[in-house]
C-alpha cells in the first residue's frame, strides 16, 4: 500500500492523504490569503472524508469539475457540513482563485454522496473501508482502510475526553499502520470542568456588573458546544451567524450527538438572531451573552458586536478557540488592540481567552497510541510533527513524520 501525503504533512490545514493513486482520504484547504490546497494532481477512483471542517473537506467539490466524478463517501453530518462550507465559500469568494469550485461542481455532492454510520463496512475504490467515532466533532470518523493485507487507520482529527456535543473516542480498531493527527502534542489541556466554571462565572460576572459578553466561536462544533454549555448553566445566550445554520442541520442528525435532549434543550434556551433592522446593535446594548462566527474575529457578525463593545471595560469578549497566528483574535490576545473590519481599534473590554478543544491534548495523544504499540505510526496534521515523531521513538514506537509531497509504502 503506497500512501502519498498531498497536504497536512508537517502542517496544519489542506489535509489530504492518496492510497495507491486511488483511493482520496480528505481534501481540505486552508483559508489563509492566499488559500492552500493540496499538492500534485489527483484523479482519484474514490474519494472518503474524515469530518465537515474546511482544512479536511473544504476543496471536495473541486474534485467534481471533470468528467469522471468519483463517489464521495462520508457520514450523514459531514455530508452537511461539507454542502454548507462549500456555499459560504462560493458566498464568499466564488469565481475568484480563493474559490477552487463552481456552484455547479457543489451541486454535483448529491450526485455522488455515499453516506455510512459509523462502524458499517463499506466498499471505495475496491478497499474496506470503516468509520469509527472520532470524538471531535458530530460525524467525525477515525478512517480504517483495508486492501486485504493491510490495514490503514487514519484518525482525522480526533478528541480522547469527553465534550458536551460529542462523546469521546473510544474505538481502538487493529491497524498494521496508523496516520495520527498530532495538533497539540505538547499541550495538555487544563481540566475541561475547570475551563467552564472559570468560563460561566465570567459570563455571570460579566452581566451581573451591567456588561455585555461576546464569545466569538467557530461555526462548526464550538457554537453548538458554547450553547450547551450555557444551557446547562441556564445562562440566556443570543447565537449568531452560521453556526446557526449548523444547529438547524445537526437537528436532523442528532444520533451524532452525545445528548439528543440536551441539545434540544439548548436550542429552545438560545435565541437566534438574523441581524434584520439593527438588532445587533440593540443585543451589544443589552446586559446579553452573545455567541457568534468568526471564531477568530476575521469577519461574520462579530464584525458588528466587537466594534459595539469594545470601548467599555465592563463588558467582554471571551474567546473560545485556537487563534492563528496573523488573524485579529490573536492580535487581540496579543496587544490589546486588533484589526476589525478594516479598521484597528484598541480595546478597552475586557480578552479572555478559553480552552475548550476538541484535540487530544499531549497525554490524549498518548493514550489513543497506547493501543497502537506494534503498529508504524506516521504523524501529520501539526507543527512539531517530526519532533513529535522523535519523542515517540524514545519511547519504543516505529513512528516518523512524512513530508509534504512524500510517498510511504507500508507492507
Ligand atoms: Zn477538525
Amino acid at each position: 500500500m503506497d500512501v502519498e501525503f498531498l497536504g497536512g504533512a508537517g502542517e496544519i490545514g489542506r489535509s489530504a492523504v492518496l492510497i495507491d493513486d486511488s483511493l482520496l482520504i480528505d481534501y481540505g484547504m486552508a483559508s489563509e490569503s492566499p488559500p492552500q490546497y493540496p499538492v500534485g494532481d489527483v484523479d482519484p477512483d474514490a474519494v472518503v472524508v474524515s469530518h465537515g471542517h474546511l482544512d479536511h473537506v473544504g476543496a471536495v467539490p473541486a474534485l467534481l469539475s471533470g468528467t469522471e466524478q468519483p463517489p464521495v463517501h462520508w457520514t450523514p453530518p459531514t455530508r452537511e457540513l461539507a454542502l454548507t462550507l462549500a456555499e459560504d465559500t462560493l458566498k464568499l469568494h466564488g469565481g475568484s482563485p480563493r474559490c477552487p469550485f463552481t456552484e455547479n461542481d457543489v451541486r454535483r455532492i448529491g450526485e455522488v454522496s455515499e453516506t455510512h454510520g459509523y462502524r458499517e463496512p463499506f466498499e471505495a475504490a475496491g478497499y474496506e473501508v470503516t468509520f469509527y467515532d472520532a470524538g471531535h466533532i458530530p460525524g467525525s470518523a477515525h478512517v480504517l482502510v483495508s486492501d486485504g493485507d493491510t490495514r490503514l487507520l487514519y484518525t482525522g482529527d480526533f478528541h480522547t475526553d469527553e465534550q458536551r456535543l460529542v462523546s469521546a473516542t473510544t474505538d481502538r480498531p487493529d491497524a498494521d499502520a496508523v496516520i495520527c493527527e498530532s495538533t497539540y502534542s505538547d499541550v495538555s489541556h487544563e481540566d475541561r470542568g475547570d475551563v467552564e466554571a472559570s468560563f460561566v462565572e465570567t459570563l455571570r460576572t460579566t452581566v451581573w456588573q451591567g456588561g455585555t459578553v461576546v464569545v466569538p466561536a467557530f461555526a462548526i462544533g464550538r457554537t453548538q458546544e458554547i450553547m450547551l454549555v450555557c444551557a446547562a448553566h441556564d445562562i440566556d445566550c443570543y447565537v449568531d451567524g452560521m453556526g446557526q445554520r449548523v444547529i438547524e442541520q445537526l437537528r436532523h442528525h442528532t444520533a451524532f450527538l452525545r445528548d439528543a435532549d440536551a441539545f434540544r434543550g439548548a436550542v429552545s434556551n438560545a435565541r437566534f438572531v438574523d441581524g434584520r433592522d439593527g438588532q445587533r446593535r440593540r443585543i451589544a446594548d443589552q446586559n446579553a451573552v452573545v455567541v457568534t462566527t468568526s471564531g477568530m474575529l476575521s469577519g461574520g457578525p462579530a464584525m458588528t458586536y466587537v466594534p459595539a463593545i469594545a470601548d467599555q471595560p465592563v463588558n467582554t469578549i471571551a474567546m473560545t478557540g485556537y487563534q492563528v497566528e496573523g488573524t485579529p483574535g490573536r492580535d487581540l490576545l496579543e496587544t490589546g488592540s486588533a484589526e476589525i473590519d478594516g479598521r484597528v481599534m484598541p480595546v478597552s473590554a475586557q480578552v479572555e481567552a478559553y480552552d475548550f478543544s476538541a484535540h487530544a491534548d499531549r497525554e490524549g495523544l498518548q493514550s489513543f497510541l497506547d493501543a497502537y504499540r506494534d503498529s508504524r505510526l506516521l504523524i501529520n496534521h501539526g507543527d512539531r510533527c517530526e519532533s513529535f515523531a522523535r519523542e515517540l521513538r524514545a519511547e519504543g514506537y516505529d513512528a516518523s513524520a512524512p513530508t509534504l509531497g512524500e510517498t510511504v509504502t507500508l507492507s
